[in-house]
């Protein structure tokens, strides 16, 4: 049974929010299967000071910047900043959530303060958005490559989603991308291969069950009386002590979990992936970027393994809409899927520890 903070997300979801996926995404907020399992977060040094802003911890930029090796540089002075290294690029301003990340736009968890002089960002947010993207594999333990994918074409069977389209175009886009994938000697799973239903839980159930190594839901967006809206969403499911970007602040909705879901356990690999899903579809596909966004999806909730779901465009778009019925543009799509898959793949790959060099024994 729905709670009624779920209820009403659901209702905000459907009533104001452009989320296709509406209330069939917004599940019940299940009791945690493994509870008790911590988010790994340690952090290599001496942790950075932390302050407190209302009861959010927070630290400041110029420490988590110089953590990160980066350079931080005042682009209007006590207001707006950047951080820059060799492969990486962030702006952020204060009293805002949406910041810039290496060319695409990313929505914090929470606002970034000035105060004194300075800016502060909240600790969950340097631990689990900034630091994975500026610099992956940073102060968490190492995963292994991945070699089994697991894709989720959203919807199915009884469950249109925002039109019969959606779930037709999600398991086309999803059929593709496993085959890219698999030419490229991946191991590619699909929770659904036919029109069938299929609940929340049961896919990433799926998914655990294959020992997925990550795992990519793919849905269609729509918004009610809008013809203009269109681009690419991508979602992590949101930290414990964070609202879904989408929240509108009402005290009768708390908009969080109690406690650390399954897939919380991976919140620095949520973002590593969706950066490379995000760049590749942005990049690739040339679409307006509506940011990387937190939410508590349902079919995330109870992986084992690093997830994000994908809107891949809005169907109420009359443009948009139009390119996603050609097969075409579903084709480009999977490619942009897949290029982003096997850029995780490549980023975890290079982050292994090297092989040591065996010394050659010197000859007698
Ligand atoms: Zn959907």
């Amino acid at each position: 049974m729905a709670s009624a903070a779920s209820r009403f997300l659901a209702f905000v979801l459907l009533s104001h929010a452009p989320l296709g996926c509406g209330a069939a995404e917004t599940a019940p907020r299940a009791a945690p299967t493994r509870p008790g399992v911590a988010a790994p977060t340690p952090t290599p040094g001496p942790a950075l000071a932390t302050r407190k802003f209302g009861s959010v911890e927070y630290v400041a930029l110029s420490d988590a910047g110089a953590r990160l090796g980066l350079k931080l540089t005042w682009l209007q002075r006590g207001r707006k900043i950047s951080l820059v290294g060799p492969t990486a690029r962030a702006e952020l301003e204060a009293d805002t959530r949406d910041v810039s990340i290496n060319g695409l736009r990313v929505f914090l968890g929470d606002m970034i303060l000035a105060s004194g002089g300075r800016l502060f960002v909240s600790r969950i947010d340097f631990e689990r958005c900034l630091a994975p993207q500026l610099r992956p594999g940073f102060g968490v333990p190492l995963l292994p490559a991945p070699k089994i994918i697991v894709l989720d074409p959203g919807h199915g069977g009884k469950d249109n989603g925002t039109s019969a389209n959606e779930k037709t175009f999600a398991l086309d886009v999803v059929r593709r991308a496993q085959k890219i994938l698999a030419a490229s000697g991946l191991r590619v799973a699909l929770t659904r291969d036919a029109d069938v239903f299929l609940d929340l839980a049961e896919r990433s159930a799926k998914a655990n069950a294959s020992r997925a190594d990550l795992f990519v839901s793919i849905h269609f967006n729509a918004v009610a009386n809008d013809t203009k809206t269109s681009g690419v969403e991508v979602y992590t499911f949101a930290p414990r002590t964070q609202h879904s970007t989408g929240w509108l602040g009402r005290k009768d909705d708390p908009d969080l979990e109690i406690a650390d879901m399954p897939v919380n356990r991976f919140d620095h690999w949520n973002a590593v992936l969706a950066q490379s899903i995000h760049r590749h579809f942005i990049g690739d596909l040339k679409t307006y970027d509506r940011g990387r966004k937190l939410a508590h999806w349902g079919v995330l909730r109870g992986l084992e393994c690093p997830g994000v779901l994908v809107e891949c465009g809005f169907l109420t778009s009359t443009a948009e809409a139009k390119k996603i019925a050609t097969p075409a543009y579903r084709q480009k799509i999977a490619e942009a899927l897949a290029a982003g898959v096997r850029d995780y793949v490549a980023t975890l790959e290079s982050l292994q520890p090297k092989p040591a060099t065996v010394a050659r024994a010197p000859s007698p």
